[in-house]
């Protein structure tokens, strides 16, 4: 058996707004939320999940969301932009609708293909190209962008143990690809960026299961990576380590989904807490500020 790595599970930032937040992802951009908890390492905040209706393994965009989260700064190692895929075609009806949003669109052309960037309400970096079919709806992720003051550093873990190839370069950025996604260093020389509101935490990575999992453990130990032992995130299972440019790497199982704690037709619709913080929900809810949601329809 072999550790597969099939793509991006999902990328997780931090909001200092939680509200303005919710009605960018869901209401500009089209995403469901498919998860509303907290921060299990920190239950005073909200964690928010958003993705296609069933958060399904590659869509998933999630935020840590503390009114008392000071602004990062974005720059090197970190993932600094986040890009979707939409529908072949459908990049004008985004660019209308981002700026009609009051939403600022640069669009610019990034190997030789179009690409739109804009930031969303905290000033975190995304973007969005056509890839794949359909009619306007986002796709899920296309690919991620990483800030390093040294990107040849990472190389050998790309493409050697996570199985990107290098497909294109330039003096200013590599692109790595794999059956799935794309992964793009950009070489950056100024300061590094500093975690906070509108910055990127961490990214997942898909492994299919459990056995998988424990595979990328020891092949990540044995190259001397210091690798988290795996942790419950009640919807995935996950183990954390540093890539070499310093970006916060996950390994996410795709099972057992978001399903796990509410039925699909009520993914989001209220606040869920993990079996030992249900005792709590009382003190827990009259700390967390108030967020609005659309009335459920039935
Ligand atoms: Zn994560």
């Amino acid at each position: 058996m072999k550790p597969l790595l099939p793509g991006l599970h999902h990328v997780t930032a931090i909001t200092g707004h939680a509200q303005k937040n919710h009605d960018f992802y869901t209401d500009t951009l089209g995403l469901s939320l498919v998860k509303l908890t907290v921060n299990f390492d920190d239950p005073s905040s909200y964690h928010l999940y958003y993705g296609d209706r069933i958060g399904s393994p590659g869509t998933i965009m999630t935020f840590f969301a503390s009114e008392n989260s000071h602004p990062g700064r974005i720059g090197a190692g970190q993932a600094t932009v986040t890009t979707f895929a939409i529908p072949k075609g459908s990049l004008v009806y985004w660019k209308d609708r981002l700026e009609k949003s009051g939403f600022p669109v640069k669009q610019w052309e990034v190997w030789g293909k179009a690409r739109l960037e804009f930031p969303d309400p905290d000033g975190l970096r995304l973007a969005m190209v056509e890839e794949g079919e359909g009619e306007t709806d986002i796709r899920g992720f296309a690919g991620v962008s990483l800030a390093q003051h040294n990107p040849a550093a990472s190389h050998a873990l790309l493409t050697e143990t996570m199985g990107f190839h290098l497909d294109e370069e330039t003096p200013e950025r590599r692109l790595y690809r794999s059956a799935t996604s794309w992964l793009e260093l950009v070489n950056d020389q100024e300061a590094t960026g500093q975690m906070g509101s509108g910055t990127v935490h961490h990214i997942a990575w898909r492994t299919p299961d459990d056995a998988h999992q424990a595979l990328w453990l020891e092949t990540l130990q044995n190259q001397g990576y210091r690798v988290s032992p795996v942790m419950d995130r009640n919807y995935f299972h996950s183990i954390y380590f540093r890539e070499p440019g310093g970006v916060l790497f996950e390994i996410a199982t795709d099972p057992p989904g978001f399903t796990v704690d509410q039925p699909l037709e009520e993914l989001g619709k209220k606040l869920v807490l993990p079996p030992w913080l249900e005792a709590s929900r009382e003190r827990i809810q009259r700390f967390l500020p108030k967020l609005n949601l659309p009335v459920a329809t039935k």
